[in-house]
C-alpha cells in the first residue's frame, strides 16, 4: 500500500488532523510539535490523543511523523542553545508516548564553525541524552541541504552519528528529496547509485521516512528551497521512478512543499496515480 500524506497545522489537535488527511486521500501525516521557531507546546490533550489511536486503527493510518522545530540546534556551540534543544526534545518524546509508535523527525543542525567533528560529537550526545530504552518512538535524522555549516548532507555524516550513538533500532533516517538533490546526491539521473551509496554508507534499515520535494535550485546548489512537485529541478518522471523505487517503495512519504490544501490534495492525488500497485 502507497502511503503518502503531507505536512499539516497541529493547532487543532490528532484527531483534526486525522480527519483532515483521511479527506485529502491520503493515509499519513508530518506535524510540529509546537511552533517550528519554538517555544512552548500547548497542553497535552489525552482525550484527543485516545480518539486518535482509535481513529488511526479504523482508518489505515499506521504511522505519522512528527517533525522538531527547525530552529533546534544540538550541535551549537553555545552549551545553553544545546540544553534547550535536549530539553525541547525530551518534552517532545515524552508527549509523543501518548501516540506510541511514530516517528519524530529533526534537523541534526549547524556546527557554526567549530567543525563538522565536533558537531556530530554534539549531535551523538544529546541523542544518547535524549533517547531512552523503554521509549516507542523512532528518531529520525533528516538528511540535509548542506546551506552554511549544516551537518548531515553526507551520508558520511549522518552515519558517524548513528555510529556515535547507543541508538539500537530506535534511530532511524528521513530523506528529503529537495535536500539531497540539492547536496549533491543524483537522484534524478542515478537513483540507483545514491540508494546503493545509501546502503553502503548508512545501511538501508536506518532509512524510515521521505520528505518528497521538488527543488526551486539547480542540483547541488545547497539551497534548500522547496518546489511543488513536477516544478522544480527535480522534475515529475524522477518523482514517479522514486515512490516506485524497490528500496522506497514501502516507506511513507510526505509533502512539504509550497501548497495550500487544496494544491496538497492535488499533489496526493497525482503521486496515487504514478505509483504502481504490484
Ligand atoms: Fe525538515
Ligand atoms: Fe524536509
Ligand atoms: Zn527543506
Amino acid at each position: 500500500m502507497f502511503k503518502i500524506g503531507c505536512h499539516l497545522s497541529a493547532s487543532k489537535g490528532f484527531m483534526n488532523m486525522g480527519r483532515t488527511i483521511v479527506k485529502m486521500g491520503g493515509n499519513t501525516f508530518q506535524y510540529f510539535s509546537r511552533n517550528p521557531r519554538g517555544g512552548n507546546a500547548k497542553a497535552l490533550d489525552e482525550k484527543d490523543c485516545s480518539d486518535f489511536r482509535l481513529f488511526c486503527s479504523e482508518n489505515g493510518i499506521e504511522q505519522i511523523l512528527c517533525h522538531a522545530p527547525y530552529t533546534l540546534n544540538t550541535c551549537s556551540k553555545d552549551e545553553n542553545i544545546r540544553t534547550f534543544a535536549k530539553n525541547t526534545m525530551k518534552d517532545d518524546l515524552m508527549r509523543m508516548e501518548y501516540v506510541p509508535g511514530n516517528m519524530y523527525n529533526f534537523h541534526p543542525g549547524s556546527h557554526v564553525g567549530q567543525g563538522t567533528e565536533k558537531g556530530i560529537e554534539f549531535i551523538a550526545e544529546a541523542l544518547n541524552e535524549v533517547m531512552t530504552e523503554d521509549m516507542h518512538t523512532t528518531v529520525l535524522l533528516e538528511t540535509m541541504a548542506g546551506k552554511g555549516t549544516e551537518i548531515g548532507s553526507r551520508f558520511e555524516e549522518i552515519a558517524e552519528i548513528i555510529k556515535r550513538t547507543k541508538s539500537g533500532d530506535k534511530l532511524g533516517v528521513c530523506m528529503d528529496t529537495c535536500h539531497v538533490y540539492d547536496a549533491g546526491y543524483d537522484i534524478v539521473n542515478d537513483l540507483d547509485g545514491v540508494m546503493e551509496e545509501f546502503d553502503k554508507i548508512i545501511g538501508l534499515d536506518r532509512l524510515k521516512a521521505i520528505h518528497i520535494n521538488d527543488s526551486k535550485n539547480p542540483f547541488e546548489s545547497h539551497k534548500d528551497r522547496h518546489e511543488k512537485i513536477g516544478e522544480g529541478s527535480i522534475g515529475t518522471e524522477a518523482f514517479e521512478r522514486i515512490i516506485n523505487h524497490e528500496y522506497l517503495r514501502k516507506l511513507p512519504f510526505y509533502l512539504e512543499t509550497p501548497n495550500d490544501e487544496a494544491g496538497y490534495i492535488g499533489e496526493i492525488s497525482m503521486l496515487k496515480n504514478l505509483y504502481k500497485n504490484i
